[in-house]
């Protein structure tokens, strides 16, 4: 097992392969079987061309042997930053395959991310696209690998620059030993509560599961096609069953590069597709604008999840769309509830379903952490043959994340209906989830106040009528204040990802605290309704 990560306890290991749930298969073994059967099939629909099963196979084992001439060895990490391409699924199978662990960061991250992931995961290697939408990531590596000497190898898929280009490390396929299903396959970042994003370790044997068992609930099969739109760095679009699910079941993966809808609907009328996996914040324009493209969507399933959906929309937009909504709730680190194709609109549309396997542990439970009454709000607590035991290089964190008896304390407050299904009511974790994507506050307000004027500075979340939630930073200033636009800039000039900027800013002379003296960001979230009326906060239009 990859040092710094935590394994499961024998007893549980034993029973998850007893009962069913761990198989030994990797996924150093994605698309060997329909490559074998069916090699000619398209396995990905990706920018206007089509690739092969045969094809992307032998792609990712010529990169593997090439990986392995440049001194990749097994366990070495890898930080994968590619924008929803046939190389971004080339390359982590060859990483699967070369014993490499590839470390998927979201396109959207810039320089600070980035630094710290390499640093944190002490890679090997960074693997990076030339330009993409205007940004140039061989600049950022430039800056990154002075800084980070083990850096030892960074990979372009694109115009390389001073970079090795991915093409240069095609060779000729070789043997390799088969991973170990009990190791760490790939490293996926987490929602974040404290400062910087945790490293989720996920081994073949909890990853494989989840892609068999999502895939078989959700129906995708050979004859199915999966949509991404969702960046396929991020668990929702990569393996719920997302796009390593649909290629270990055989069926086509069609990437587009964003949920546009002028991209997506085109996509789901030319190929077919069955299953595609959105973020709330987008499915009120999919539903208003899909008339104008008149694509019949009756096959079509939406999971929809990962920030709170209102049921009203839920059901109206499955009624404009005429296609089939499901709702999912889900965490980086593995655990998963989703409602099924075949249930009631009433299930699909007003809860998060029930867990993926009977052996996922679900626990709901007070502040003094005993279950709390049937039907009653509480905070979540998981276990099962998918979750995580323990963030990577993490082990103070961890002794709070998880309870003794290895339950992840999710932070999301949660209750059950008497059917079983999962709702969400709120979250105890300081995090902003700005339509999907995940703004820790700490991470942020680090950055904020290494602005000179800044005295201190408390983010969080306020209502936001499109993306949910979006975020406010509470500024106490130090001489001359920033306007937000400045702020922003400053925090651009940091490099921090777009979406980590602040939506909003007030200025306050002091923070209110909580009776144990923290900063109470329920009562700072007040203020912005307060000042509704007369000063309106800083917004960005
Ligand atoms: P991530 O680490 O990006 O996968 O984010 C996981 C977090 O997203 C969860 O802990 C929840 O706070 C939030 N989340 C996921 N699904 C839902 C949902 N259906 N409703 C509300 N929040 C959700």
């Amino acid at each position: 097992m990859l040092t710094g990560a935590v394994p499961w306890p024998a007893e549980f290991a034993a029973r998850y392969r007893r009962e069913g749930y761990w198989r030994d298969e990797t996924l150093a073994q994605l698309l060997r079987g329909p490559a074998g059967s069916a090699g000619a099939r398209t396995a990905v629909v990706s920018g206007g061309g089509r690739t092969s099963y045969a094809e992307l196979d032998s792609r990712a084992d010529q990169i593997a042997a090439g990986l392995r001439q440049l001194g990749v060895v097994a366990g070495d990490r890898f930080v994968v930053q590619l924008p929803n391409t046939v190389d971004l699924l080339a390359v982590c199978v060859a990483l699967f395959r070369a014993g490499a662990i590839p470390v998927l960061a979201l396109p959207a991250h810039r320089r600070a991310e980035i630094g710290y992931l390499c640093e944190h995961a002490d890679a090997a290697g960074l693997v990076i696209p030339g330009v993409h939408l205007g940004f140039d990531h061989r600049a950022m590596a430039r800056e990154i690998r002075g800084a980070l000497p083990g850096l030892r190898h960074v990979l372009v898929a694109g115009e390389p620059g001073e970079f090795t280009a991915l093409t240069d490390v095609l060779a000729p396929p070789a043997e390799m030993p088969p991973p170990d299903p009990a190791d760490v396959a790939l490293c996926l970042l987490s929602g974040g509560t404290t400062g910087l994003p945790k490293l989720i370790p996920r081994t073949h044997h909890d990853y494989v599961c989840q892609l068999r068992g999502t895939a078989r609930e959700m129906g995708l099969d050979d004859s199915g096609a999966y949509l991404a739109v969702l960046p396929v760095a991020h668990n929702a679009a990569l393996g719920c069953p997302g796009v390593l699910g649909a290629l270990r079941a055989g069926a086509k993966v069609v990437l587009a590069a964003s949920p546009a809808p002028d991209e997506a609907f085109p996509l789901i009328a030319a190929e077919a597709v069955t299953l595609t996996t959105l973020m709330p914040a987008f499915l009120p324009l999919w539903a208003t604008t899909a008339g104008l493209f008149e694509v019949d969507l009756s096959r079509l399933v939406i999971e929809v999840g990962g920030a709170r959906l209102d049921p009203e929309v839920a059901s109206s937009a499955e009624q404009a769309l005429g296609c089939t909504i499901t709702r999912w709730f889900g965490m980086a680190e593995g655990l998963l509830t989703f409602t099924r194709t075949g249930e009631p609109a009433r299930v699909r549309h007003a809860t998060e379903g029930r867990p993926l396997w009977p052996a996922d542990e679900i626990r709901v439970v007070d502040a003094g952490e005993r279950d709390a009454p049937p039907g009653s709000v509480g905070e979540l607590l998981v276990r099962g043959p998918s979750v995580v035991r323990g963030y990577y290089r993490a082990q103070g964190y961890n002794a709070t994340a998880f309870t003794p008896s290895g339950f992840l304390r999710t932070g999301d407050l949660v209750r059950v209906t008497p059917e079983g299904n999962m709702v969400v009511a709120g979250r105890l974790r300081d995090v902003v989830n700005r339509g999907g994507e995940k703004v820790p506050t700490a991470e942020v307000e680090d950055h904020i106040r290494a602005h000179p004027g800044v005295k201190d500075v408390a983010v969080t979340a306020v209502p936001d009528p499109v993306l949910g939630e979006c975020s406010c930073a509470f500024v106490i200033p130090a001489g001359d204040p920033p306007s937000l636009r400045d702020l922003r800039d400053f925090l651009t000039g940091r490099g921090l990802a777009a979406f980590k900027l602040p939506d909003q800013m007030e200025l306050v002379g002091s923070f209110p605290n909580t009776p144990v003296g923290k900063v109470d960001k329920a009562a700072l979230r007040d203020i912005t309704r307060w000042s509704a009326g007369g000063g309106e906060p800083s917004r960005l239009q």
